[in-house]
């Protein structure tokens, strides 16, 4: 069967541990953090047409570009490079010795994105875009690409776009784009989203951390011994007490009223609270999906933040559904 449209759901991730070393002399910071994929998704459907165009709906749809800025067509651009390559036999991420024939991604695709990961929260909703473009792509044109394959290209694409492909629990270091899936119990832990009433530019926050250790010794990100034992016994309790992310102080200064947001959350019982990446969305764990359900209603009452959702994790990475 021809096909000629292929729809994509992909994840957002929150960081249960987000360690971050000193500036490199390229300017990005070496980073240990681990990723945990959770089951708020956006879906992105690729059509195949005469150009290239993206349009997006729902959450946030307002702040993402519409055009070649967007991430999911920079990602669609990276695949097609990547083909050409392979196609040629040229050396890149797909290297010289996969030579076959490119079977497809002549002409343009029409990226369709329905939002429901918040834009600019900390939750790297544009890279799981570009991860979805990059499966739906590979469907679309039967690129043939080998999941390792496409996160090679994922990582061209950006630093955190290979992890929604792998999805699940896993341990990012370099800029977050090494990956190696986590030993995690099998038990699915519940998480309550608070969304905020505003955005937070990652380099900014980045920009703040620098300033707020102008004057101290960095030392190098080490991933949580005791964060990786919690996550293998699967101990609600203790994952709670362990999660950690160094970009929490320079997100809080940025945006104070986050910390009314945490403090809500632990009051009303949560097992542990933590901004979400570069913020600004906070994420809190609960014991069950009852708890999730009365922490999520709480928050909600208190007037702390602009909606929640509760979510389960982990979930898996980007798959195709139609
Ligand atoms: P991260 O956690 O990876 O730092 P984030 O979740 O804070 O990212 P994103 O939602 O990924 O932020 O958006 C960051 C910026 O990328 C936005 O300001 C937006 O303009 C731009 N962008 C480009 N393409 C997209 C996309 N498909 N979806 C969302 N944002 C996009």
């Amino acid at each position: 069967m021809f096909v000629t449209s292929v729809t994509v759901r992909v994840p957002a991730k929150i960081n249960l541990q987000l360690a971050v070393g000193p500036p490199r002399p390229d300017g990005y910071h070496g980073l240990v953090t681990v990723f945990h994929a959770v089951s708020l998704f956006d879906d992105v459907t690729v059509a195949i047409a005469e150009a290239d165009s993206v349009t997006v709906t729902g959450e946030g749809a307002g702040l993402v570009p519409e055009n070649g800025d967007n991430l999911a067509l920079r990602a669609v651009r990276a695949l097609r490079q990547a083909m050409a390559r392979r196609a040629a036999g040229a050396p890149g991420p797909l290297g010289a010795s996969a030579a076959v024939d490119a079977p497809g991604g002549a002409g343009g695709v029409a990226v369709t994105i329905a939002k429901r990961i918040p834009v600019a929260g900390g939750m790297a909703g544009g890279s799981a875009d570009a991860a979805a473009a990059l499966v739906a792509c590979n469907e679309l044109w039967g690129a043939g690409l080998s999941p390792q394959e496409l996160c090679a290209v994922a990582g061209e694409v950006g630093s955190d776009a290979a992890f929604p492909l792998l999805g699940g629990t896993a341990v990012g270091r370099g800029r977050g784009e090494q990956l190696a899936p986590a030993l995690v119990s099998p038990v699915d832990f519940h998480w309550v989203l608070a969304f905020a009433d505003g955005h937070l530019s990652t380099p900014a926050v980045f920009r703040a951390l620098d300033k707020q250790r102008a004057r101290r010794e960095v030392p190098e990100p080490e991933l949580s011994n005791e964060l990786m034992a919690a996550l293998r016994a699967g101990d609600v309790e203790n994952l709670g007490a362990t999660l950690s992310n160094d970009l929490q102080e320079p997100a809080l200064t940025l945006f104070p009223a986050l910390r009314k947001t945490l403090d809500a959350g632990l009051e009303a019982g949560a097992r542990g609270a933590l901004v979400s990446g570069s913020g600004p969305t906070c994420y809190f764990l609960a014991r069950d999906p009852a708890h999730a359900t009365d922490l999520a209603v709480a928050l909600s009452g208190a007037g702390v933040c602009r909606s929640v959702a509760t979510a389960a994790g982990p979930v898996p990475g980007a798959w195709v559904v139609s």
